[in-house]
């Protein structure tokens, strides 16, 4: 529930972004947790301020045409919403993926305002993207499109200015074809303005796997609060791109036992626990469809693929959940067959992977539920330890920046928890993420003035 006194806000915004309802979710979260913000500490009950907080600086919508592989031209939309600069520049990945729309992309960069400020680091939040689909496309067509995409996006972004990254669709290939595409435009070689490269040009160790290590960690200091660990958990993980495959080698190294990953086509149980090798063949190797797996491993009582249709992956029964593939992934029909089945604690990989209603109910049965915005938090914390590295022109160690990362979301998870107590809900890691994460940027904003 919204409090009445944040209502008009929340017919403010659904006035303003008709037609967008992922955004309308992500922001009420967020307004019915201030609610407490607003009972206890009545300064923040600034109308305008948390107004603005939910309208974005800038939004730039532009054209992407580019050459395919028949010569044929085609014509795709580029998407970036500036979100939010009060902390730093804004920062947050780009998207390509068919179903993105400015909803999608404004839901992820309010998110990604939160989840930033949540770090500790000095970054603003924003997101970008296409409807451009990458699948089946050839790596020329990849990199022309990328070109025309960074055309248009270099006038808008710099490493003071705004910081793009990837996210789904988006990995080393294609940062690597944006920023050599910036250089060319640009004539500098400016390595902060974007994260997520690779090594050898101003990439950091870690940031490939800092998103998936970054959940694990957080979901481990979860169950640290019950006395608990990884050791001899069922894992079940959605998804198998970056973040997923990350989860699997962590929680593997915690002691877990990963049983099924997925795509977009089905999932895939492995009852002896996922091969992160083959998983990795598959994906980053051969980038092909998850099915694979199976046909490469062989089929047997233990081993199968079950297409999408045929059922969903929470369905496997597991200790521990990490949905790590795309928003509202995870319905309150697989919530409820997950806690028939006893799960224990949830992490979001991914951002927004679970509909209100199924985070209702993980609270309601008392599974311990970590948001996106703190869980997730590691791989945008690792693009910014990337741009102090790009900074100092320095390089450090995966040792060096994974013992950063850790600390990182050990200090998230610690303030999250400490503000769900403080504001009266211990254990709710939603309103801890929405409240502090709140506090830092409407602070800010307030120093800097209207
Ligand atoms: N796309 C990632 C996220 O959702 C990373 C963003 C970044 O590194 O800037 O947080």
């Amino acid at each position: 529930m919204i409090d009445d006194k944040l209502q008009t806000i929340f017919d403010q915004v659904l006035h303003r972004n008709q037609g967008e309802p992922e955004f309308h979710q992500a922001v009420r979260e967020v307004l019915e947790s201030l609610g407490r913000v607003v009972a206890k500490r009545p300064e923040y009950l600034d109308q305008a301020l948390i107004e603005r907080i939910c309208e974005p600086e800038r939004q730039i919508i532009f054209r992407v045409p580019w050459v395919d592989d028949k010569g044929q031209v085609q014509i795709n939309r580029g998407f970036r919403v500036q979100f939010n600069s009060a902390l730093g520049p804004y920062k947050g990945g780009i998207r390509f993926h068919p179903s993105v729309n400015i909803g999608i992309i404004k839901f992820l960069g309010f998110e990604q305002t939160f989840k930033n400020a949540l770090t500790g680091m000095p970054i603003g939040g924003g997101k970008g993207g296409s409807d451009f689909d990458p699948r089946g496309r050839s790596d020329g067509e990849v990199m022309r499109f990328c070109q025309s995409f960074m055309t248009e996006l270099h006038r808008h972004i710099g490493e003071y200015t705004d910081v793009p990254a990837g996210d789904i669709g988006v990995g080393g290939r294609e940062i690597g074809f944006m920023f050599g595409q910036y250089k060319r435009l640009t004539n500098r070689y400016e390595a902060g303005v974007l994260t997520g490269k690779a090594l050898f040009y101003g990439g950091s160790r870690a940031r490939t796997e800092a998103t998936g290590y970054g959940n694990t960690y957080f979901v481990q200091s979860m169950l640290e609060t019950r006395n608990d660990s990884f050791e001899g958990k069922k894992v079940v993980v959605s998804g198998s791109g970056n973040v997923a495959i990350y989860s699997v080698e962590k929680v593997q190294s915690f002691g877990g036992t990963v049983i099924a990953v997925s795509d977009s086509s089905g999932y895939i149980v492995d009852k002896g626990g996922i091969d992160l090798g083959l998983l990795k063949q598959v994906k980053e190797v051969r980038r092909g469809r998850i099915s694979e797996y199976v046909d490469l491993k062989g089929a047997s009582h233990g081993t199968y693929f079950i297409k999408a249709r045929d059922g969903s992956i929470w369905d496997v029964p597991c200790d521990v959940a990490m949905p790590s593939a795309t928003q509202n992934e995870l319905t309150g029909q697989d919530a409820k067959a997950l806690i028939a089945n006893k799960v224990m604690a949830v992490g979001e990989g991914a951002n927004m992977p679970s509909t209100p209603e199924a985070v209702r109910l993980f609270q309601e049965a008392g599974v311990m539920f970590a948001p996106g915005k703190a869980a997730n938090a590691g791989g945008v914390a690792t693009s910014a330890l990337e741009m102090q590295q790009n900074a100092s022109r320095d390089s450090w160690t995966f040792e060096q920046t994974e013992a950063r990362l850790a600390q990182i979301m050990r200090t998230i998870h610690d303030n999250c928890a400490r503000t769900a107590e403080e504001y009266g809900a211990p254990g709710n890691y939603v309103l801890g993420a929405n409240i502090a994460g709140f506090v830092t940027v409407a602070e800010s904003m307030r120093a800097l003035g209207v």
